[in-house]
């Protein structure tokens, strides 16, 4: 394709001028890419294919028309509208540009180089046979992209969102390794993280933006640390570019062109508003940790009434509606109760959507079961099998079922909120946990001063305890406070509380708080949680791990790298922007400079905050100025840095003397956004790793990561999108494709002089009917032609074909480009376009498009068409089909939960899933549409579990067969109706 051609020249390109000295472009700045990714140009002719059947055709076309008209007109930057070649150079046809005819273009030059290896790699291609160990080895060296990705530290921490739109702190090599699964020559493995999300810049404010890949690939570069004056640091190869601040926009830069004292972009507040978590279901939470923890614990189901009863009735019922939809009595017939009984649990059911009220039938109900009503019934049934009653003398009787036999189905339950969760001696507590203060601030006595751990006891068996330490008496009353309000039983010593129960120690697993003191972590939830919450978090957290310094400075300790990012993001939610870190021994210390709602420091608001405007920025504006007065009252600033207030100040003494600046109105924005600079104070080379790593975010191509948060860029991208290429030229683009025009209608023009008619175009091929002319005219023609094409162009001939069809837009919905079928001497049938706009066509339907094209193609028989069509319909009406042709065939490409929009294969899965077979990412989905209510999708079936009899005809005809064979047959004039009237013969037999 011709996106792979590009950036694979990209490479050559850049990989050539290393190796003659040249100076290589820089990378296009941000919003240069942005620009570029706007402009529009005309591309490509195309003339609309003339509708029907063309008999006797010929198809021709350029080879590579576009690197060969880049290397005839010597098209490249350099050559771009020379002052040598003013009146002379190649004119742009329709356009006002010309190329250089005396020096040779570097970029041209180059192109024609990749050219002839490729057509001599092409020419050695058509001599092996397709499939052959060498045809593989040189179709792979023609394809081959080499990549020159330059990527990230293993151990620097990242900004993610998982696909529960949880923000998470993960080291890039432990997220990347999780998805690496495919790899390509050169050593460049790659995964897709489904779901994910990082944290990444667009324009001046933060987002999560979803991640397209992440890549992982050998380092053979050197790797530097950048640490800034904030005290925040990373570690990236030489070549991969962080950002920083020119002229008003963002620009990448490549870590090997900063020095110390350079300014880069870091995030100094995040406005995003990440979704807020009011409960979170422990059951959920269960299944997706360590299945060791989960073996034992055991769920408690309140005992209402005859609960047991009431589910085992309930299960009769659903299962008799399972069947058919049905009258009341029946339903009482079929479950064995009576209908007053049957009456009153349907309005529960229906209450609870399980059951619906399909209609009224003279004056009586027919109710039918749903979906989740089928799914509930999953539920009874473990629930029947397996729960046992509890008799507790203090207490009510309790049903108690292992956890285990719950998993998948306790979702389909009625409602969970009176559940328990816990081992059989132990604590349980309830299965909806509720974000609280209390939770809050457990949560924050655990991340500063708990310890969790799991041991063998005594007996041989498993304990689990978690302490949290304290000096002072409140403090430890509140610790003791907050464990009990969640159910855990704790104990409360001089100088630490316990907590010696499972549920405490699967709580902190769960929140992902972290084990030592290395591991430490903010939860997730509390990114997750509104300001006042977090707020309870960073209260606890600070009687443990906060000092205030001489009344000014709040400040953290801590040992883990998780927990100073964490806290960085986390205060950087809640507004505060004045954050530094230093790292002493073996701890880091988190500065916070401003106060915090529940500790004032003095004179915060009149302390400069460490963001504030590098006087690079506007050492400019005061030379332009030049005034002595404006050295005397902001000359400092050449050297130093300024406050956002004196800048406000010299943006007004500036724009009364020069009027109104846009550039200084860009920094402006700079600080209501969510970015600031930040000075570099050390770039040192430090030791290379094996692997490095890379993200690749969608429509930004940056991401936020190393200590303390810096916006780093995704380097490969500009070697890969063609608008961040650097040799990217709109002229040079223009004129290539203004040429293309040029030529490909030139062609037009010629041959219909030379008595041939042309029927269709499409940017390089040209469809041409011989009529009264031979196959011999057109070789001619081509020969004459070709000699007359300038430089290396080239025009053949593709093939001929016997006849035709060409479906103009319009007539066939749908939006592929290109719609034909031709027929060749052999009885080849090349079809575009017609088969590939559906991916769901069963066996059936693209057997009876093949057989309807081939009886007009190769037989001109169009009645036989039509006859067929109904042939196919009667069948299948007497089902006289094989069931395999019937089945539908769609591969699944995420994680199952992820599918918003709920098309047949996904609820086929679905199915797969109840029926106990596993289904993921990658399972290619064979199902069925069966007759009986609700939609299309609800009606789809796995294969496995479906037969003939069930299977729903009309949907067949109408949505398939109907549809394929019209694609082609409403252009000669055939409607619906005439393919679904019986013939007179069938008429007569039926
Ligand atoms: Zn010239």
């Amino acid at each position: 394709s011709r996106m792979t051609y590009s950036q694979l020249v990209e490479w050559y390109y850049t990989k050539k001028a290393k190796e003659t000295n040249r100076i290589i472009p820089n990378q296009p700045k941000f919003d240069e890419i942005q620009r570029r990714r706007r402009l529009t140009y005309v591309g490509g002719y195309v003339k609309e294919p003339e509708a029907g059947i063309h008999e006797n055709l010929a198809v021709i076309d350029f080879a590579s028309l576009y690197p060969t008209i880049i290397a005839t007109y010597n098209i490249s930057t350099e050559t771009l509208n020379c002052q040598c070649c003013k009146d002379d150079g190649y004119r742009v046809p329709g356009l006002l540009y010309w190329f250089c005819k005396k020096k040779q273009g570097f970029e041209s030059e180059i192109i024609k180089e990749l050219l002839f290896r490729r057509w001599k790699l092409k020419k050695k291609l058509k001599e092996l046979p397709k499939g052959s160990h060498e045809y593989v080895v040189l179709n792979a060296k023609q394809l081959a992209l080499k990549t020159v990705a330059n990527s990230l530290h293993p151990d620097e921490l990242v900004v993610l969102m998982d696909p529960n739109e949880r923000v998470k702190l993960m080291k890039i090599g432990e997220f990347v390794d999780k998805f690496v699964k495919y790899k390509n020559k050169n050593g460049y493995e790659y995964g897709i993280p489904h779901g994910f999300k990082a944290l990444c810049f667009d324009g001046f404010n933060l987002c999560f933006r979803k991640i397209n890949r992440c890549i992982r690939h050998k380092c053979s570069s050197r790797m530097y640390k950048l640490v800034l004056a904030s005290g925040r640091s990373v570690r990236v190869t030489e070549d991969h570019s962080v950002f920083t601040f020119v002229d008003g926009n963002i620009v990448p830069v490549a870590v090997s062109e900063l020095k110390a004292g350079d300014y880069i972009v870091v995030p100094k507040k995040l406005s995003y508003n990440v979704k807020t978590i009011k409960s979170i279901n422990l059951l959920e939470e269960l299944e997706r940790i360590d299945k060791e923890l989960i073996k034992d614990l055991l769920v408690e189901i309140p005992c209402k009434g005859k609960y047991r009863l009431v589910l085992l009735n309930r299960l009769r019922i659903l299962e008799a509606l399972r069947k058919s939809d049905m009258f009341i009595k029946d339903i009482s017939r079929a479950s064995g109760l009576s209908v007053s009984a049957v009456s009153k649990h349907l309005k529960r059911l229906e209450k609870l959507k399980y059951v619906k009220l399909l209609r009224h039938t003279n004056g009586r109900k027919i109710y039918s079961i749903t979906e989740s009503g089928i799914k509930h019934m999953l539920f009874l049934k473990v629930f029947l099998k397996f729960a046992h009653y509890h008799f507790n003398p203090n207490k009510r009787g309790v049903y108690l079922i292992p956890f285990e036999k719950l998993k998948g189905v306790h979702k389909y339950a009625e409602n969970v909120s009176s559940w328990k969760v816990g081992p059989i001696n132990g604590v349980r507590i309830p299965v909806v946990l509720k974000v609280t203060p209390q939770l809050m601030r457990f949560l924050g006595y655990y991340v500063s001063e708990g310890h969790s751990r799991m041991f063998k006891n005594r007996n041989g068996g498993m304990s689990y305890d978690i302490t949290l330490f304290n000096n002072r008496r409140k403090i430890l009353e509140d610790m003791f406070e907050c464990a009990r309000s969640l159910s855990l039983n704790p104990v409360m010593k001089n100088r630490y509380v316990k907590i010696s129960n499972k549920m405490a120690y699967i709580l902190i697993e769960i929140l992902k708080c972290g084990k030592n003191s290395y591991e430490k972590k903010v939860p997730w939830i509390v990114f997750s949680s509104p300001n006042e919450l977090k707020n309870e978090f960073l209260k606890a957290y600070f009687l443990g791990d906060g000092h205030v310094l001489k009344e000014r400075i709040i400040f953290f300790t801590t040992a883990s790298k998780f927990l100073v990012n964490g806290l960085t993001l986390l205060l950087q939610q809640m507004g505060i922007k004045g954050i530094r870190i230093s790292k002493e021994k073996n701890y880091y210390r988190i500065k916070v400079l401003e106060s915090l709602p529940f500790v004032k420091v003095k004179n915060a608001e009149r302390r400069v905050t460490p963001f504030v405007i590098p006087g690079f920025l506007i050492k400019n504006f005061l030379k332009d100025l030049g005034n002595r007065e404006a050295y005397r009252k902001f000359g400092y600033a050449k050297r130093y840095c300024v406050s956002w207030r004196k800048f406000r100040e010299f943006v007004n003494y500036y724009e009364s003397l020069r009027g109104y600046s846009p550039e200084l109105r860009k920094i402006f924005a700079l600080n209501h956004g969510d970015l600031a600079l930040d000075k570099i104070k050390e770039k040192k080379l430090i030791d290379s790793v094996d692997y490095v790593y890379d993200l690749s975010v969608e429509g930004t191509e940056n991401f936020v990561g190393g200590l303390g948060l810096v916006c780093l860029h995704n380097s490969s991208y500009g070697y890969y999108a063609f608008p961040a290429s650097k040799w990217y030229s709109k002229e040079c683009a223009e004129s290539t494709a203004a040429w293309g025009r040029y030529w490909i209608k030139k062609i037009e023009s010629e041959a219909e002089e030379n008595g041939f008619k042309v029927i269709y175009i499409d940017t390089d091929s040209c469809f041409i009917k011989l009529g009264n002319k031979t196959k011999e005219d057109i070789l001619k023609f081509l020969e004459e032609t070709n000699k007359k094409l300038p430089g290396i162009m080239r025009i053949d001939l593709e093939d001929f074909y016997v006849r035709g069809i060409f479906i103009p837009r319009g007539i066939a919905p749908g939006t592929a480009k290109k719609r034909y079928a031709l027929l060749d001497e052999k009885g080849y049938l090349k079809i575009r376009g017609l088969e590939k706009v559906r991916r769901d066509w069963s066996e059936l339907a693209k057997r009876t498009q093949e057989k309807v094209l081939r009886l007009i193609l190769e037989k001109k028989d169009l009645k036989g068409a039509i006859s067929y069509v109904r042939e196919v319909i009667q069948k299948l009406k007497k089902l006289d089909v094989n069931l395999r042709d019937l089945v539908i065939y769609e591969q699944i490409t995420k994680p199952l939960e992820e599918y918003k929009q709920i098309s047949p294969h996904v609820i086929a899965a679905r199915k797969l899933l109840n029926y106990g077979i596993p289904v993921g990412p990658g399972s290619v989905i064979g199902f069925v549409i069966t007759k009986g209510s609700g939609s299309i999708s609800q009606r789809a079936e796995p294969v496995e579990f479906v037969d003939l009899k069930s299977v729903d005809v009309d949907y067949y005809i109408t949505n398939q067969v109907l549809p394929a064979a019209l694609r082609v047959l409403r252009v000669l004039g055939v409607d619906e109706k005439q393919l679904l009237t019986p013939s007179g013969l069938d008429r007569f037999f039926t």
